[in-house]
């Protein structure tokens, strides 16, 4: 097959830089090794009429008009917007953990206790909160999920949680937060509606299927693209164990509840789907489906999850790197490629950009043609 751009990967990055390249008249093949479109995101319905998100649960989140429009595009959405319990002390209390819980636990006048740089994890938790929190709330739960201890992980993982002095009990307050309607998979399937796409095709190990005209679009793991001939990136991956259960209408409060005690087992968190769906497709399912995650370091390159956040793959990542931009008839992105997490909004923003980008070059060359044949 050919075409202007071959785009590996069917995920959010790969399918946002196709419908914008074919949007604007580009011709776009799409080569993914799944047998689904979607990437990261698909979701599929249980025999009991439960949607589960297969790769792990995905709550949709964004402050930006323009990504908000773009997704609607696709799928209207159902007003989601996730409350999250820790498991603690037998309780469930609110995660992020709740400045009341803290003043209840420690007393009115709590102090962080880490003040200057953190240097690591840990210490950027401890600037935030009294060691006891840390330890019940944080600590276990970020070492079973990482399979190191917290200070050996970098300060930055810190940025992406908070404690609550207001008691907040949403997971994020941005303005717009859903689920697709159609699920993830209906929406992926509409973005992707009018462009080919080639599923249970690995790319690298049939390069000569596909040729590309103006450049190679490659969001699968950059070391992999590689041969991991510099060395492997490393990465956590989960198991996922499903429990269905029949006659329980719903088994715990909310759709997601963390467990950072090691001692409460290996998982780190349980999903109860239902509580994900809108009420009034709730009453047609029988029973409820649990999901608990435990991770791991993964093997196969399709089970990548997390980029490891430590310097040592920081810095093997900036030589990949530094080898995809010589070459620019290729661009390596999205969260394998660019070897970073990225929330689905901003998966979105970041693939709108380099689209842009790519139309721009496009442009730019156009007219240097047309002027030279004029
Ligand atoms: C467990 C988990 C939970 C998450 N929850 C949330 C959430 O609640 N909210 C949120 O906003 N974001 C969430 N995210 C982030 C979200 O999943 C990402 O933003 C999104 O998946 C990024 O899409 P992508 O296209 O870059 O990568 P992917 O979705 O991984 O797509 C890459 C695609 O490339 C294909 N591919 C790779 N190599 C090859 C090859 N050689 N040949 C052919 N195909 C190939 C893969 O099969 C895959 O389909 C979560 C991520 C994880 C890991």
């Amino acid at each position: 097959m050919n075409a202007d751009y071959v785009i590996v990967g069917s995920g959010l990055t790969g399918a946002v830089i196709a419908r914008k390249l074919c949007d604007a008249g580009r011709s776009v093949v799409v080569v993914d090794r799944r047998s689904h479109r979607g990437g990261n995101v698909h979701d599929h319905v249980h025999a009991s009429g439960v949607r589960i998100h297969t790769y792990g649960p995905h709550y949709f989140r964004t402050n930006d008009d323009e990504i908000w429009d773009f997704v609607n595009r696709f799928s209207p959405f159902d007003t989601y917007e996730a409350c999250i319990k820790s498991f603690v002390d037998s309780r469930h209390e609110n995660w992020p953990i709740a400045g009341s819980y803290i003043r209840r636990a420690i007393g009115a006048d709590w102090q962080p206790v880490f003040r200057g740089t953190p240097a690591n994890f840990e210490e950027a938790s401890l600037a935030m909160m009294p060691r006891p929190i840390y330890e019940k709330f944080v600590k276990g739960y970020s070492e079973k999920q990482w399979g190191v201890p917290a200070t050996a992980l970098s300060a930055d993982l810190a940025r992406r949680f908070d404690v609550r002095e207001d008691d907040e009990p949403r997971l994020c307050r941005h303005r717009y937060q859903g689920i697709p309607s159609l699920g993830y998979a209906g929406l992926m399937q509409k973005m992707l509606h009018d462009i080919p796409v080639v599923l249970d095709c690995d790319y690298l190990q049939n390069r000569g299927e596909f040729a590309y005209r103006r450049k190679l679009i490659f969001t699968g793991p950059i070391d992999e693209f590689f041969g991991f001939d510099l060395g492997r990136l490393r990465y956590r991956g989960q198991r996922r164990e499903h429990t269905y259960l029949p006659d329980v209408e719903f088994a715990q409060p909310c759709g997601q509840v963390n467990f950072p005690d090691p001692a409460s087992g290996p998982h780190i968190r349980q999903m109860e789907w239902k509580h994900m769906m809108p009420a009034a497709s709730q009453c047609s399912v029988r029973g409820t489906v649990l999901t608990r995650e435990i991770t791991a370091d993964p093997i196969s390159p399709n089970d990548y999850e997390y980029p490891f956040p430590d310097r040592a793959n920081a810095e093997l990542y900036a030589r990949y790197r530094k080898r995809a931009d010589a070459n620019p008839k290729l661009l390596l992105c999205g969260r394998l490629g660019e070897y970073k997490y990225y929330d689905m909004d901003q998966a979105i923003a970041r693939a709108l950009v380099l689209a842009g980008r790519i139309l721009t070059i496009d442009d730019a060359h156009e007219t240097i043609i047309q002027a030279r044949t004029a």
